[in-house]
C-alpha cells in the first residue's frame, strides 16, 4: 500500500513537470484562439512551406536569405499569415543580424511568449490575430526602445506606402 502511494504520487508529480515544459516551450500556443484561425491543412495550403515552418511550426529561417533584409522603402511590414500590419519601415534598422529587424511593432500588432527551446531564453514575438510565429525579441537594440524585434522575413510581407 506504501509503494502504491509513492508510485503514485510520483507519477503525478511526473505529469505536472511535463505540462509545465510543454507550456513553456510551445510559445505560439497551439491552444489559443485567435480572430484569425485555420485548420492545420488549411494552413499548409496557404503558406509557402517556408513560410508554414516558420509561423506554425516556430522555425527560423537561415540568416541573410531575406529579400527584405535591404527592404529601405518607405511602407509597413505585415504577418505573411493573416495581412495584418505589423511593422512600419520607420522602426526598421540594419543589426547586421541576417534577419530583418525593428525597434518596435506596430500598436497592438504582436505578443511576446517566452520560448525556452533549444537551451535558450528567448521572448518569442507571435502575430494577434493568427498566432503566428514571427520571430524573437531582444533588449539589445537601439534608441529609443533598446529593443531589436529579430524578424523572420518569410513571416513578412512588405506593404509600399503611395507615393
Ligand atoms: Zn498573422
Amino acid at each position: 500500500m506504501i509503494t502504491k502511494r509513492v508510485l503514485l504520487t510520483g507519477g503525478a508529480i511526473g505529469l505536472a513537470a511535463a505540462a509545465g515544459s510543454r507550456w513553456w516551450t510551445t510559445p505560439s500556443r497551439a491552444t489559443e484562439t485567435f480572430p484569425v484561425t485555420h485548420t492545420d491543412a488549411e494552413w499548409r495550403a496557404l503558406l509557402t512551406p517556408d513560410q508554414y515552418a516558420v509561423l506554425r511550426q516556430s522555425g527560423t529561417e537561415r540568416p541573410f536569405t531575406s529579400k527584405l533584409l535591404h527592404e529601405e522603402r518607405p511602407g509597413k511590414f505585415a504577418c505573411a499569415g493573416c495581412g495584418t500590419d505589423q511593422f512600419s519601415s520607420a522602426t526598421k534598422f540594419d543589426s547586421h543580424t541576417g534577419w530583418p529587424s525593428f525597434w518596435a511593432p506596430l500598436d497592438g500588432a504582436v505578443e511576446t511568449a517566452r520560448d525556452t527551446s533549444f537551451g535558450m531564453v528567448r521572448d518569442a514575438v507571435n502575430c494577434t490575430q493568427c498566432g503566428g510565429h514571427m520571430g524573437h525579441v531582444f533588449d539589445d537594440g537601439p534608441k529609443p526602445t533598446g529593443l531589436r524585434y529579430c524578424m523572420n522575413g518569410v513571416a513578412l510581407t512588405f506593404k509600399p506606402s503611395a507615393a
